[in-house]
């Protein structure tokens, strides 16, 4: 059985920029693909961003016990770990890196305490955090609006997590995010 590294933080935070980094720098590690509800941005891909579905299809997916974990994040957007996807990866002989919500992050970690890293990914701001998510232009206002608010509410969460990564410096961030991996995985 591999490790888990599970990068939680607010939409906006940077999470998606750090993993993906990481999983270009380090071989070993495989992107747990969640499935969600939600509608596919322009550059997301079906298949590798996330497995893309209706809500009657993640519902019955949930019926089925196929998730290690789903949360509805936003009303009526669902968002889910497979469980087909953790066994997907350590059968490829790697450990696993996720990206998900603060409530995911501590559902994981409850189903493999001792394998698992959580890594809060923190923003230098709650204003940078906002300017972050707006100039990223992949929301319209209500979709901002909804993710504004639950930003605040998740940034009260970071004392719940294994490590603290502070995302100003993005250069920085990266290395520090290197090293937090590095360190875990040559943990016994
Ligand atoms: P998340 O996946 O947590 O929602 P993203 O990785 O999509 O966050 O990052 C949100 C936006 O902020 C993106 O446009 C990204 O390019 C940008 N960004 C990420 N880290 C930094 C940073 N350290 N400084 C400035 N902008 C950043
Ligand atoms: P986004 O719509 O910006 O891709 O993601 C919105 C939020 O859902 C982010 O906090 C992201 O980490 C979270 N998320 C993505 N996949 C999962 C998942 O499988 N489970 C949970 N609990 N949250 C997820």
């Amino acid at each position: 059985m591999g490790k888990l590294i599970v990068i939680t933080a607010p939409s906006g935070a940077g999470k998606t920029t750090i993993v993906r980094h990481l999983i270009k720098t380090f071989y070993f590690l495989g992107f747990s693909i969640s499935a969600t509800t939600r509608e596919k941005r322009k550059h997301e891909v079906d298949g590798k961003d996330y497995h893309f579905m209706t809500v009657e299809d993640f519902k019955k997916m949930r019926r089925r016990r196929k998730f290690l974990e789903w949360e509805e994040v936003y009303e009526n957007q669902f968002y889910g770990t497979l469980r087909s996807e953790v066994e997907r990866i350590w059968k490829e002989g790697k450990h696993i890196i996720f990206d998900v919500d603060v409530k995911g992050a501590k559902d994981i970690k409850k189903a493999y305490p001792n394998e698992t890293l959580a890594i809060f990914v923190k923003p230098p701001s709650v204003e940078e955090l906002f300017a972050r998510l707006r100039n990223r232009k992949t929301e319209d206002e209500a979709s901002l609006k909804k993710r504004f608010a639950r930003s605040k509410r998740e940034l009260k969460y970071e004392k719940k997590f294994d490590k603290v990564l502070v995302n100003d410096d993005l250069k920085i961030a990266l290395k520090e995010a290197e090293e937090m991996v590095i360190n875990f995985i040559k943990e016994k």
